[in-house]
């Protein structure tokens, strides 16, 4: 009697519990390798652990377009859909391709739909962006409602947007020639032209005039905004072809991430979009690309100033190492990651000898995977003359050479080490943490062309 009294009241503390655990991290619960939802199945599934999350990556079966889920009990809903857009020349295409999906679309023909949509709902996220070699676009919430239709409205824009029927949708985006009466001057207007006409500082011409002469021919060294002086060339006919050609399922990575009714979400997209579409190859390749000959290259741009502005002391400086990490391990390319935070630490070699000998300048080095192993070894400084381009040189080599026979100091490199931990454990008070998160594991997918490097770099990051 008494034996059976204390079953019972065990099994009642297991069941009540229950509810609890099936809620934790989320209300579907994690589906297993090899399970099919609604057009979809699961390929892999990991579990974050620092980052209190599972990774639940999904293929659609019929086009190939991949979806990873960060499934976890965030308030914060998030969906991004990403297309590979490698882009040519200077017209801003992909950018103004991004402003016509958000502009009105067969569907929602409202030109401020968006704008609406974005000040009326209780959104914590609503925006697209473009890069080099991809465009986003994401959409959050915290109400999963709500988060349903952004996707049907940011979803119909990608399929049918205006711009690529109505001129006129074009025109307002892109550019186009506005005359008030007879005796005004024809003024040039457009949304990305007008925005681009403010983007190009002096710091971002330096970088894109060092891109174009270390990957000459390259989409990463197109000025993916797109240059004002450009932007006139761009056609309605080359808009229609750029959709054609990337807006395709089997060009996408899409995130969620929160609490979801992941079924829900898998049969909407499945059923109205992507279910539309058949299977097709995409190469992310890069055919106009031709390496430069090995060896020390150099060339100077000039800026333009106004009249009066001061130049002594207005130059900057690049100096990099660009090379092709085909071969290179994650291990390999993360560590010269950390060389340059080391070299960046006020202490460290490099900077002591850049505060006495050029001491008026700012110097940072940085290691960064462009796109597709396309990988770049960097020292940038502001703030100093043309003439003190061998000086500098030779203090960013002596620097490397330094640490490469010398080594670290550990106390600086577990400083750095600690420092990383303490903003990854800040990162989880965020409640967009999720939705920045799956930005981060998109751009290492294209740095290294690499479904699964983000697993690498977990690993990597907890071995440390
Ligand atoms: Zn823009």
């Amino acid at each position: 009697m008494k034996k059976g009294f204390i079953l019972l009241f065990l099994l009642m503390t297991v069941l009540l519990a229950l509810p609890a655990l099936a809620g934790s991290p989320t209300e579907f619960g994690i589906p297993k390798v090899g399970t099919e939802i609604n057009g979809f199945v699961v390929k892999d599934v990991y579990n974050w652990a620092e980052y209190l999350t599972d990774v639940v990556t999904l293929e659609h079966i019929k086009t190939g377009s991949v979806l990873l889920w960060l499934a976890n009990d965030n308030i914060e809903r998030n969906y991004t859909i990403a297309f590979r857009t490698p882009v040519y020349g200077n017209t801003g295409i992909a950018h103004v391709f991004e402003h016509a999906t958000l502009g009105g679309n067969t569907k929602y023909p409202g030109a401020n739909t968006f704008f609406e949509m974005d000040a009326k709902t209780s959104n914590t996220y609503l925006n697209a962006s473009t890069y080099s070699d991809n465009t986003r676009y994401i959409m959050s919430s915290t109400s999963e409602d709500q988060l349903i239709q952004y996707i049907d409205y940011y979803m119909s824009g990608l399929t049918e947007p205006l711009a690529i029927s109505n001129p006129y949708a074009m025109m307002r985006e892109a550019y186009r020639y506005e005359l008030d009466s007879p005796e005004d001057d024809i003024t040039l207007q457009g949304v990305v032209y007008s925005e681009m006409l403010g983007a190009l500082t002096q710091e971002r011409m330096a970088y894109y005039n060092y891109l174009g002469m270390m990957w000459p021919g390259s989409y990463v060294a197109s000025i993916s905004g797109g240059e004002p002086e450009h932007i006139p060339e761009l056609t309605i006919e080359q808009l229609r072809a750029f959709h054609e050609e990337h807006y395709h399922p089997s060009n996408a990575t899409m995130f969620l991430s929160g609490d979801l009714n992941l079924p829900h979400i898998l049969d909407l997209l499945n059923t109205q979009f992507l279910s539309q579409y058949d299977r097709r190859e995409i190469a992310f390749d890069d055919p106009n690309y031709t390496p430069v000959t090995p060896g020390y290259h150099e060339t100077v741009f000039p800026y333009p100033a106004e009249e009066g502005t001061p130049t002594e002391n207005a130059a900057i400086l690049y100096y990099g190492h660009p090379f092709d990490a085909s071969t290179a391990t994650y291990e390999e390319l993360a560590t010269l990651d950390y060389v340059t935070s080391y070299l960046n630490d006020e202490s460290s070699p490099f900077m002591q000898t850049m505060r006495e000998k050029l001491p008026g300048a700012s110097a940072y080095a940085t290691f960064s995977c462009l796109s597709g192993r396309k990988t770049d070894l960097l020292f940038v400084a502001n703030g100093l003359n043309e003439s003190d381009k061998d000086l500098f040189r030779s203090i960013c080599d002596e620097s490397l050479a330094q640490v490469l026979k010398d080594g670290v100091n550990e106390d600086v490199l577990n400083a750095i080490l600690t420092s990383k931990r303490f903003s990854r454990l800040m990162s989880l008070d965020n409640s967009s943490i999720y939705r920045s998160l799956s930005n981060d594991i998109y751009s290492s997918q294209q740095s290294y062309n690499d479904l699964y490097i983000w697993k690498k770099e977990a690993e990597f990051n907890r071995a440390l």
